[in-house]
């Protein structure tokens, strides 16, 4: 069996203790299907129709048996803490940027220091709590001296974004930034190209703004910025009402 499957095979051990957990505590509905790990998916099981796992749980035993730890690329030599993401697990909106900077990898949490708190001040504006939305970077550990991340450590990281959106299941996915939105969308397109349109990453549809740590080295991307979040809102409202 690979590295791979046993890893996965930890994660649905652990899934499938915790169904019985909740089973034994009285929780009704509590499905999870029998899985071989040779048949297992390559994320963790979705949550169809009604929920099948808590995201919650999905998410902290995804973090913990895959990404705490993780050594797939390069980086894990030089980081201090993985940051994996926070945030509501059953988030309407998904916010991703590109990777963890310094007081990221720190605190081992993302879009802390002064543009974390700017994209608070961004989500406040069109009415949401940092609380009520998930944040994510592509990367779960920081590039040394914050350089952009090279293909190969997207290559190696992506899945648990991957994982991250199969739990989450959000409605609307906001790109933060040239290299988050140029992975994403797998293009060399700038980011003047990709503002103002709806694109689709894995059929969610994504948009796009300036990150806010360039806002905080270009005033003048504010306006623009406030434009797209705007956008950003409405249609978010629509699709949350489908
Ligand atoms: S950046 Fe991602 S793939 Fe690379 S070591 Fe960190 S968690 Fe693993």
């Amino acid at each position: 069996m690979s590295g791979e499957a046993v890893a996965l095979s930890s994660v649905l051990l652990d899934l499938k203790r915790w169904a019985r957990q909740r089973q034994r505590a009285g929780r009704k509905h509590v499905h999870f299907e029998a899985m071989s790990v040779d048949a297992a998916p390559a994320v963790l099981p979705k949550r169809a129709g009604a929920p099948s796992i808590d995201a919650a749980a999905a998410l902290a035993i995804l973090e913990r048996e895959r990404v705490v730890g993780c050594t797939r690329c390069k980086l894990h030599g030089s980081r201090k803490n993985t940051v994996f993401g926070v945030g509501n697990p059953m988030a309407s909106l998904l916010v991703v940027g590109e990777a963890p900077g310094r007081d990221e990898d720190s605190q081992g949490e993302p879009f802390v220091g002064a543009a974390g708190q700017l994209l608070n001040k961004i989500l406040a504006a069109i009415g949401f709590a940092r609380e009520e939305v998930y944040i994510a970077n592509i990367l779960k550990c920081r590039p040394p001296n914050n350089r952009d991340p090279e293909p190969e450590e997207v290559a190696a990281c992506l899945p648990n974004l991957l994982e991250q959106l199969e739990i989450i299941r959000p409605k609307i996915i906001l790109a933060l930034g040239r290299v988050a939105a140029q992975n994403l969308l797998e293009t060399s397109a700038p980011l003047g190209r990709l503002r103002n349109k709806v694109h689709a990453y894995r059929d969610i549809p994504l948009m796009v703004t300036y990150h806010p740590a360039a806002l905080l080295r270009n005033a003048q991307y504010k306006r623009p910025t406030w434009d797209d979040v705007q956008k950003l809102r409405e249609l978010h409202d629509k699709l949350v009402r489908g």
